[in-house]
């Protein structure tokens, strides 16, 4: 089985679909950076044994941010891996407010795999948060972010890595101090 061969692909796919796209902070990181840290979060908490996870991890904001169709992914890397980005898709047709509120609510029915993904998906956030947000972000705005994000990874319930819960809770303090 030659996986990595297939998560390197994936790493290729995503870098080109994600070509034009930037971080929303003041350093303007190209967006494939968050993609590649949420995958090397989630590789190293299933210790390397999930391959699809991974992959899934490098496509995860592609039919959000990019409206790749969830039917190419499946063609190009299989239903599973489809299936859980849908999972951590957000509807872009509904208004961002009720976007939020759906996270919170939906995070407990997610499959334990969606889970891991999820929650290295607000971990990056908050790095990028503390380390570089968006120039127009007020404190209040800022704190507003971390405490939603809170809310959404309590909601994820307990049944979740631990070492990337502690990581969360880490990220997601020096989010707030950095905005003070
Ligand atoms: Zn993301």
């Amino acid at each position: 089985m030659k996986e990595w061969i297939n998560v390197l692909k994936a790493a290729d796919t995503a870098a080109k679909w994600h070509m034009n796209q930037r971080r929303k902070g003041a350093n303007q990181e190209p967006y494939v950076n968050h993609l590649i840290e949420v995958a090397t979060m989630v590789a190293t908490a299933s210790e390397g044994r999930d391959p699809n996870l991974v992959i899934a991890a490098l496509l995860h904001d592609a039919i959000e941010d990019q409206k790749i169709p969830r039917e190419v992914i499946a063609a190009e890397f299989g239903e599973d891996v489809a299936s859980l980005v849908m999972e951590v898709t957000d509807d872009k047709a509904l208004p961002k407010p009720e976007r939020k509120r759906l996270q919170v609510e939906t995070a407990h029915k997610k499959t334990p795999r969606a889970k891991v993904l999820k929650l290295a998906d607000k971990i990056s956030n908050m790095n990028s948060v503390a380390l570089s947000p968006p120039e127009h972000w007020s404190v209040e705005r800022r704190l507003e972010y971390v405490a939603w994000s809170r809310s959404v990874v309590t909601a994820l319930g307990d049944d979740v890595d631990a070492s990337l819960l502690e990581e969360f809770s880490r990220a997601a303090n020096r989010a707030e101090l950095a905005a003070r």
